[in-house]
């Protein structure tokens, strides 16, 4: 097995690092609670046929990055690129948009094969959520306002910037393309070799361009202003009234259009400089088509996902971790000859069983009284339990704090609850 390595792109999470990621677990799942979103758990395994409808055949995310394979039974199945197509794949199946508001979240690995770079990866993580039968701006301002509180909690909403536009219904946004694409027609031979390549299967990616003369031409372009339909604008309207009036600042962005055909009326991408090209951190709007396309009656969606492994990295470069949750052991337990150990591990679990759960870390495998005293230290533990044979006949116990300056104690079994409240 020796010389075998993980894939490029793909990444283990030693131990050392998991403390972090089950710290912003936690806090996001806290948030999703308060807000009434409830779990969803998809199959990391689809048909390859759901992507290329739900996702679109001319995105970059179909056209490029998927993992598709045959299985054995020579079926066409992909690693799932985003969650929001299986996520509605599910929803349909199990009845969930019937006459019903659902709000939903998950969380997961996702596979793009992309090149690898800092914040990009081949498997990466996501925490998206997503509503469904709810067409009106508010829960579009929910959903944005969540994510918000989240940001703010973690202590990384001075860094984000949100960013806000409108694609309108699919209509106007077919009249808007139409205008482009001619526009762009005929100024052909300036565009970036990518644009081009987008000019008749993607042309609104050419928006959101990183060509600075592409950028140049789309200044003199057909703007969507002037072809949005009336009841678009009203949404987005109200969208921003609701975030103001909830003290959530953003700016309109007309060239945010997002890389995923489905999008209809809000868009949003929260960013930050302080990743580098990497900066969307999260992104998300609305695809009231998604739902038909997949089979389903008609039925207003959105929601919204979110890159954990480019979260943490932004609390990393912004050093808004607390310490604390690499403190993975309360107490650790010293033991030193064979009475002892027998009364160790009953003793042991008394102090697991206290109202105040303590994670108690046992000495296994022996070693000296001053190699097991290192490693009590080296846990963590705030204090280490001395159990030799002596004590164990008197049915006491050492107490040694590893933290502090107080003095080493002798305390009685029945009392330990005492130092651990
Ligand atoms: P980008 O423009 O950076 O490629 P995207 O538009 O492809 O992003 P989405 O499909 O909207 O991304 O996915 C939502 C979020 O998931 C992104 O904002 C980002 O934080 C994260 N994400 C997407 N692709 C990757 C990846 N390959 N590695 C790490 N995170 C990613
Ligand atoms: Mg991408």
């Amino acid at each position: 097995m020796s010389g075998l390595q993980s894939l490029r792109g793909m990444n283990d999470i030693l131990p050392t690092d998991s403390p972090l990621w089950q710290y912003l677990e936690g806090q996001v799942k806290e948030v999703l609670d308060q807000y009434g979103y409830r779990e969803i758990r998809m199959p990391i395994v689809e048909s390859t046929e759901l992507f290329a409808r739900g996702v679109g055949e001319h995105t970059d995310v179909v056209e490029k990055e998927m993992y598709t394979f045959l299985d054995r039974n020579q079926e066409s199945l992909t690693l799932r690129p985003e969650g929001t197509a299986g996520c509605v794949r599910a929803a349909l199946q199990h009845g969930l948009t019937h006459n019903q508001v659902q709000r939903l979240w998950y969380q997961g690995p996702m596979f793009r094969y992309e090149r690898p770079q800092k914040g990009r990866y081949r498997q990466f993580f996501q925490i998206g959520a997503e509503t469904f039968g709810v067409g009106s701006p508010d829960i579009d301002a929910e959903l944005i306002i969540l994510t918000h509180r989240l940001f703010k909690k973690l202590g990384v909403s001075e860094s984000l910037t949100l960013h806000l536009n409108t694609l309108g219904s699919s209509e106007a946004r077919a009249r808007f393309r139409k205008a482009l694409v001619d526009y762009l027609e005929g100024v052909k031979d300036k565009l970036d070799e990518d644009s081009l390549r987008r000019l008749y299967v993607n042309p609104m990616r050419i928006l959101d361009s990183k060509s600075k003369t592409t950028q140049a031409l789309l200044d003199s372009a057909p703007q969507f202003k002037d072809f949005i339909d009336e009841e678009s604008v009203e949404h987005f309207d109200r969208l921003c009234e609701l975030l103001t009036a909830a003290g959530v600042t953003y700016v309109v962005n007309p060239r945010l259009v997002r890389g995923l055909d489905y999008y209809t009326k809000t868009v949003f991408e929260w960013m930050t400089d302080a990743l580098g090209a990497q900066g969307t951190v999260c992104g998300g709007g609305r695809y009231d088509g998604l739902i038909p396309l997949l089979g389903g009656k008609p039925t207003p969606a959105s929601g919204f996902a979110m890159g954990v492994d480019r979260l943490l990295l932004l609390l990393e470069a912004l050093e808004v971790i607390p310490a604390d949750i690499y403190n993975t052991v309360d107490v650790y337990m010293v033991v030193a000859g064979e009475q002892a150990e027998l009364a160790a591990f009953k003793l042991a679990e008394t102090v697991r069983s206290l109202p105040s759960k303590p994670r108690l870390q046992m000495n296994c495998g022996g070693g000296s009284f001053k190699s097991q005293m290192k490693k009590a230290d080296k846990s963590g533990a705030r204090c280490a339990l001395i159990l030799g044979d002596d004590e164990a006949a008197q049915k006491v116990v050492q107490v040694k704090d590893l933290r502090g300056e107080s003095e080493q104690k002798t305390l009685a079994w029945d009392d330990l609850a005492e130092i651990f409240a």
